[in-house]
């Protein structure tokens, strides 16, 4: 028997380690891990999980070089109420040299911010922005306090333009076809764009009106559509990347290429 492939989940797959500096996440996603750990450990509510709480001591502590790269954040997002602290955290990464992934809802005001801060610091740093879907809509179900599609991909054509290394997580997919969102963003990435399912959702507070959503999940979820999307997915070559969870749900082993 072939020895079972070893899945890496999550932020696994792009970096080998995670730097945060605040507890909760304003963007408040239905479908946030990080918000189901911290219930699940007490250390917030479903209530409390939307107020962002820093972490004083990871804000003022000193950061060395780490082997391999780095993600931040990876349990709350970059927003205005954050930034100045992430722009601490951030500036003692670079100083001692990592390279860090930035994962973020872009706001495009924090944006231009971390761009004009750290030009010189462009060959560490790539962004990875999150846009899940064209549809606002969705957006909004979905990711209750995150931006719209128009500010992020604005975000993206600016970082781009500036030069700095641009990729995109369409993480979870909440299209039934990611493709068309995939055209729209290529023109404005230099490295990557991983396409993801939906691991996770909150079933709290569900209301009749919601269940719609809920059930869409299911339907891009099947493997037909998951089928479906790893063709496409060839395509597009080698600048799209599949997460392990498709490959896991159809019981395939990870293309090569990816
Ligand atoms: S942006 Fe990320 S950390 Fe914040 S609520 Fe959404 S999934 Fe959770």
């Amino acid at each position: 028997m072939s020895k079972a492939r070893k899945i890496t989940l999550g932020t696994k797959e792009w970096a080998d380690s995670n730097v945060n500096c605040y507890s909760g996440c304003s963007n408040n996603c239905k479908y946030c891990y990080a918000k189901k750990m911290a219930i699940r450990f007490n250390r917030k509510t479903n209530e409390s999980w939307n107020e962002m709480v820093p972490n004083q001591k990871a804000i003022e502590k000193g950061y060395m070089k780490r082997k391999g790269r780095v993600m931040f954040p990876s349990s709350h997002d970059i927003t205005e109420e954050s930034l100045d602290n992430c722009l601490v955290v951030l500036e003692k990464l670079f100083k001692s040299g990592n390279n860090v992934l930035i994962t973020t809802k872009p706001r495009f005001e924090c944006i231009q911010v971390i761009c004009k801060k750290f030009i010189k610091y462009k060959n560490l740093l790539q962004f990875r922005f999150t846009i899940t879907s064209i549809n606002n809509g969705l957006l909004e179900f979905w990711e209750p306090n995150a931006p719209l599609f128009e500010e992020r991909l604005k975000s993206l054509k600016y970082a781009y333009e500036k030069g700095f290394k641009t990729s995109v997580s369409i993480e979870p997919f909440l299209d039934k076809n990611p493709f068309t969102l995939v055209e729209k963003l290529l023109p404005y990435i230099t490295e990557s764009i991983w396409v993801g399912k939906m691991n996770y959702m909150s079933s709290s507070n569900i209301n009749v009106n919601d269940k719609k959503y809920y059930y869409s999940i299911y339907e891009i979820n099947s493997n037909k559509n998951l089928l479906e999307i790893t063709k496409k997915a060839l395509k597009f070559g080698k600048i799209i990347r599949l997460k392990d969870s498709i490959f896991n749900s159809l019981g395939l082993n990870k293309l090569k290429r990816n």
